[in-house]
């Protein structure tokens, strides 16, 4: 799939949905918080009209008292006693006459009838527009009357207009600065995952090598560009192994085959004169390279499987004192041909795990230990138990290994003099088996040697 210069979508953008998430949220935050504030300030200048409506009437009966007198209004069509301020007020007796009009309510009747009982309300009216009235039972020196006060409205309802009109428009400019602002933070925190898709983009098997560069370490994308690079280098590491692994197989399937096409063709270039025992010697010594080609292919088969995680483990209880003794037996032939002193130790010893690999592992440590050691030397093999594990130690009067090549000993294919290796049989294999087989059972291979006196190899598994 093509990946380089992949850009997601608009609608996919992870930066389109961080502004749009971010954005909506702020909108319903300011947008409660606006109603909020509309209902608060609201209610503030209702409650303040009323309260100037309630000042009017207090205000009206203190100035209207002097005028009044036990019968009513003195004089009441020469005095306007409030000298045209403009109020609007009539003050009624309780038994629906009226007594008194001020002028502006003289020019702009509001036809709400007779007050009847003390009450707010609103209204509209010609001339007047919005406007609230209240009809209050009151007394002016004592003598009861119903007064009716009426203020316009207009003021409040333009205020509270305004105040909508100034807050859409707030939360439309913070609103769109938010988005602005988030859009280029979202674009500037992203940059360096562009970066990295660039730079992912150009990974390929051959270049496995690459590094991500990594601006910040400890960021987000920090992490994840470490977290790759960890990963690069293991599966290179992982890919360099199985490169080694093909080149050499090839390198060691080779020689076999070579050998059998050399020994083949020897004898059909020697043809008539070659005699029966001849042709005897070279198909025993085909035989013996197609038996070495045999055991390798079965080694390297056995290695892919185990590599492929194929290779199912059959757990029992094992007394590996009885397995150790029976290898014992078996690689005894070899060691009598060699005229070396084989002996075993063992005290009772059983761990939990798969016979057939525990033998394997055994088996290969032997029968290096025979290989390598010249005629008339001695092999000890022991079985301990100390601390909660079982040790097999192997032991033998070899050439010993140098140390330089004792940390590479257990790779694959990897031999100390590839030469005399190959002459004495062996395909390189053998130790990295072991390993692998003693590590699937949570156990440990180790080596000590020393040239010139010998080797022991060591296996530790927990019990
Ligand atoms: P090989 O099939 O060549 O024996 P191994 O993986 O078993 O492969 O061993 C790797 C190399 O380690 C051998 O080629 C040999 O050089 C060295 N080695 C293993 N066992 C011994 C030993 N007992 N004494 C000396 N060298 C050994």
């Amino acid at each position: 799939m093509e990946t380089r210069g992949r850009r997601p979508s608009w609608r996919a953008s992870l930066r389109t949905r961080l502004v749009v998430w971010f954005a909506a949220v702020l909108a319903v935050t300011l947008l409660v918080f606006a109603v909020f504030l509309h209902v608060i300030v609201r209610r503030t200048l209702w409650r303040e009209l009323d309260l100037r409506l309630h000042a009017q009437v207090d205000n009206s009966r203190a100035r209207l008292a002097p005028l009044w007198t036990i019968d009513g209004l003195t004089e009441p069509t020469f005095i306007d006693p409030f000298d045209d301020d403009g109020r609007w007020l009539e003050v009624w007796s309780p038994e629906g006459i009226l007594l008194f009009r001020s002028p502006a309510a003289e020019a702009r009747p509001v036809g709400l009838g007779m007050p009847s009982r003390p009450m707010v309300v609103s209204f509209t009216a010609p001339g007047l527009g919005h406007a609230r009235a209240l009809d209050a039972t009151t007394d002016i020196i004592g003598l009861p009357v119903v007064m009716r006060v009426i203020e316009s409205e207009e003021r409040v309802r333009t205020e509270l207009r305004d105040l909508v009109w100034w807050t859409a428009a707030g939360l439309g400019l913070c609103l769109g600065v938010a988005a602005w602002g988030g859009y280029r933070l979202a674009r500037r925190a992203l940059r360096p995952m562009e970066r990295l898709v660039e730079q992912a983009a150009s990974v390929t098997a051959e270049r496995l090598v690459h590094q991500f560069e990594v601006a910040h370490t400890d960021d987000e994308v920090g992490v994840l560009a470490t977290a790759f690079n960890d990963t690069m280098r293991r599966l290179n590491v992982s890919f360099e192994q199985a490169r080694r692994f093909s080149a050499d197989a090839s390198h060691e399937l080779r020689t076999p085959v070579t050998a059998i096409r050399t020994v083949g063709q020897v004898v059909l270039q020697a043809g008539a004169d070659a005699d029966v025992a001849r042709y005897r010697e070279a198909v025993g010594s085909i035989v013996e390279e197609a038996e070495r080609l045999t055991s390798l292919l079965d080694t390297l088969l056995l290695l892919s499987r185990a590599d492929a995680g194929r290779v199912e483990m059959r757990r029992a209880a094992v007394a590996l004192d009885v397995l150790v003794r029976d290898v014992v037996t078996e690689c005894e032939v070899l060691a009598e041909e060699k005229g070396q002193a084989l002996t075993v130790d063992t005290v009772p010893a059983s761990v939990d795990g798969d016979a057939g690999l525990l033998r394997l592992a055994i088996t290969n440590l032997v029968d290096n230990a025979i290989r390598f050691t010249p005629s008339g030397g001695r092999i000890a093999v022991r079985v301990s138990t100390p601390a909660g594990a079982v040790r097999i130690d192997v032991q033998d009067t070899g050439p010993g290994i140098p140390a330089e090549h004792l940390p590479r000993l257990f790779d694959r294919f990897y031999r100390v003099d590839a030469g005399r290796a190959r002459r004495v049989g062996g395909t390189g294999l053998g130790l990295s088996i072991v390993q692998w087989a003693i590590a699937l059972h949570d156990g440990r291979v180790s080596v000590d040697s020393t040239p010139g006196v010998g080797s022991t190899f060591r296996i530790d598994v927990p019990m």
